[in-house]
Order: C-alpha cells, then structure tokens, then sequence
C-alpha cells in the first residue's frame, strides 16, 4: 500500500505548528537573528506544545510525535527561523536522539523528562577543531579514574552550547580502533572543568548559538558513560541518521519560506505594466521552487516515515539530506531573484533564509559526506 496522506492527528499538528509559527516566532525572527538569540518566551511556548520532546515517549515527559511529527514541526518552524529550527533539531535530534538511542533506562529517567519538559536545552559534541567530516578520528579523550571518567579535549561548533544545561559528549576511549574507541558521556553543564567559549559569528542560523565547548579535568561518574563502552560512534552514525531528517524537513522549511516570500512580492510588484507574476521566466522559477519542494519533502517524509516503522535509512536520511539542502540554497536564491533588489535587503526575509539555508549542506555531514553514504552503498563500498 502506497499511502501520503497524513493521519488527522499529523494534520493538526501542522496545523498548530504553522499558526504558532506564524504568530510567534516570524515576527521576532528578523531580530533574533540581529541578536544571535531566540527569547526564552518562545522557547517555553515551544515547550508548552511538545517541540522540545518531539522524539520522547510520553511516559518521560515527551510529546511522542515520531520521526515524521518532528518532521513537520521543524519545517513550520523553519518557515519563518532556520535558527530556531536548528536549536530544535539539535536539542530534539542529536542530544535527546543519543541519550534516548544509547542510554540504560536509568539514564534515561534521569535525564530526559527535564529535557523534553523544555527546563533546559540540550548539546551534543562531536565536532572538534581538527576533526569534522572525518568524525572518527576525534582526539576528546576519557580515562576511568576510580569510580569517574575524567574528560579532556576541545569541542567546536557546538548548537545550543551556550545555554544547554545537558551535553552528549563522544570522547576517545580506546587506541586500538580509530571508529571503534568512541564512548559518549552524559556530562551537564555544572561539572567543574566544562567551559564555553563565545558564540561564534555565523554567516546564517544566527538565532541559534553555536560555541566551542573546553574539556578540562571534567570528573563525571562510571554511570554516566552513555551506551557500551568503545561503541559511541556506532551510536554516533545512527544518531546522525535519524538527525538528518530534521535537517531534511528544515532545508524544505526553508525552502517554502523563500516561495512563499517571493510570491507574495511578485504579486504586489508591477514592472512593464503588470506584476512580476504575469512574466514567465518568474513564473516558471517559481513552478521549480515548488517541484523541487515537493520532492524534497517526500524524501523527507519517506525517511521519517521508515524511522518511524523502526527501519534503517542511512541511504533514504543522506538523500533526503542532500536533496533538500542544495534544493533549499537554490530555492533561496531565487527568491533573492524574483523580489530583485528589495529581495537583496534585509527588510524582505529571503536573504535571511538563504544564509541560514547553506549550513543545511554543511551540519550534520556535508553534501560531499552524504554523497559519499550513497556512492558507498550504490557500488557496496566497505565503510573504511
Ligand atoms: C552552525 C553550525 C552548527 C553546528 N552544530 C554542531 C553540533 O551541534 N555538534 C557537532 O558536533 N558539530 C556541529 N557542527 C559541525 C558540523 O557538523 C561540521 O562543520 C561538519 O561536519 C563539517 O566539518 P568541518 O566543518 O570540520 O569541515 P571539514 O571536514 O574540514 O570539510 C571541509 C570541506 O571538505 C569536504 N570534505 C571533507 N572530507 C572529504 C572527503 N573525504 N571527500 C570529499 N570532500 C571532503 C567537506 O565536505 C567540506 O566541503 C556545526 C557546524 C556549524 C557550522
């Protein structure tokens, strides 16, 4: 059976998702991105309505929406703030996706109701300043002193890092395998030890704080190792997996925003005598933005919706991945085009959305990476 209906209950979800989203967070937007903060009004609406426990059963305190409810949250929150959308998917995606992946139930009645209450945010930290797309070869190092592990290293580019209360940490703990010596740890934000640096100046995603986070001497208990010892980055690749869905559905967010934008702008602006609407070569940009969108949110919703059936998609997330986000930058700078000049200036959103539209083939596996994930799986490549 071959069904794209959403079930009423996804359809009111979007529903709600995008009158929030229109109400509370478009309007803010513009400065949030001028301030490099998203109020901490928002972020408590946001939680009062389940966007922060997306992910989360409702037994720990989440709104148990699925891959395909996260799905659709984040695209009506990118509509209007590719920034928030990105503190969503990483708080949802990467930290909560980790701990609800990898941790013992223990763990995970520790550590989750807070987070998916929305009491705090939550950070997730695998990038370091020499390692990027080759993840593995992460120098973060933990050694078990006693009853604690004592963590040393740099982490970069950390979402959500100068707020989080609660960091996913992958750190070295053995020599002998480069992918198989990660373990992850749990580590909040008040161990002593743990700093962050300032929030970087980013050419987009402004409204969402990105950090580098230091390691120094931090002590946490023997409980708080997240999953098996020497097996974080097995962990790692299916987090990243089910993260790139989100990153799917905000590139096509992102996306409809820009059509969005555009057409309203072309309908109202006249040039030879009638308005940019009535000029084919618009029109036909404009039928491209919407095919192209369209696409991608069928990849995406594909993705999700094997997640959601409990099937692996490292090859549905990374195409649904790599198509949205190049979609999305093209989608954006066509909107750019369509408005003209206005659509160069600040005052109209669509250069704020095509900044924020570039991180999407960058976070998360860059569109080389996820290239890679498919030419390795089409011509049956070892992972190497
Ligand atoms: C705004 C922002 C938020 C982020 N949030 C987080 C976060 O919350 N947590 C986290 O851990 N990380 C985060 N990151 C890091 C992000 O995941 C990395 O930036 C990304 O994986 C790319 O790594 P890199 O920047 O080191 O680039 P590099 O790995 O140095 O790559 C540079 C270029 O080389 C290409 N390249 C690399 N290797 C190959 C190859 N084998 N073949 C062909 N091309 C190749 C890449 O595609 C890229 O174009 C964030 C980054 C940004 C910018």
């Amino acid at each position: 059976m071959l069904d794209f209906e959403l079930t009423d209950d996804m359809i009111a979800l979007r529903d709600m998702a995008r009158r929030f989203a229109a109400d509370e967070i478009g309007p803010h937007a513009r400065k949030w991105d001028q301030t490099g903060e998203i109020s901490s009004d928002a972020i408590s609406k946001m939680a009062k309505l389940g966007f922060l426990g997306t992910l989360v059963p409702s037994d720990l305190d989440g709104a148990e929406l699925g891959y395909l409810g996260n799905a659709i949250v984040i695209e009506e929150v990118a509509r209007h703030c590719g920034g928030t959308a990105l503190m969503l998917a990483a708080h949802n995606g990467l930290c909560l996706g980790h701990i609800l992946h990898a941790a013992s139930e223990e763990q995970k009645r520790q550590f989750i109701p807070p987070l998916a209450r929305g009491e705090m945010l939550g950070a997730w930290c695998l990038t370091e300043p020499g390692s990027g797309s080759d993840a593995a070869a992460l120098k973060t190092r933990a050694v078990l002193k006693g009853d604690e592990w004592v963590l040393n290293g740099a982490k970069m580019f950390i979402t959500n890092g100068h707020t989080a209360g609660v960091f996913v940490v992958l750190a070295r703990t053995s020599d002998e395998s480069k992918s198989r010596g990660i373990s992850a740890f749990i580590v909040e934000r008040n161990r002593p030890g743990l700093s962050t640096g300032p929030k970087e100046d980013k050419m987009g995603m402004r409204a969402s704080d990105t950090v580098p986070v230091t390691l120094d001497e931090v002590r946490v208990p023997k409980a708080n190792l997240c999953g098996q010892l020497n097996n974080g980055f097995i962990d790692t690749l299916k987090v990243l997996e089910r993260g790139r869905i989100g990153i799917g559905a905000l590139s096509v967010g992102l996306a409809r925003g820009a059509l969005e934008e555009s057409l309203s702008y072309a309908k109202q602006r006249e040039q030879f005598g009638k308005p940019l609407t009535g000029h084919q070569t618009l029109q036909f940009m404009m039928a491209d933005m919407a095919m192209e969108i369209d696409a991608a949110r069928l990849l995406v919703r594909k993705a999700a919706w094997l997640q959601d059936r409990g099937e692996g998609t490292e090859v549905e997330s990374a195409t649904a991945k790599l198509f949205a986000s190049e979609m999305a930058t093209r989608a954006c700078l066509n909107g750019i085009q369509i408005c003209g000049g206005y659509g160069y200036m600040k005052e109209l959103p669509i250069e704020r959305l095509m900044r924020d539209a570039k991180l999407c083939e960058i976070g998360e596996g860059s569109s080389q990476v996820q290239r890679m994930i498919i030419a390795r799986s089409l011509l049956q490549l070892d992972k190497g």
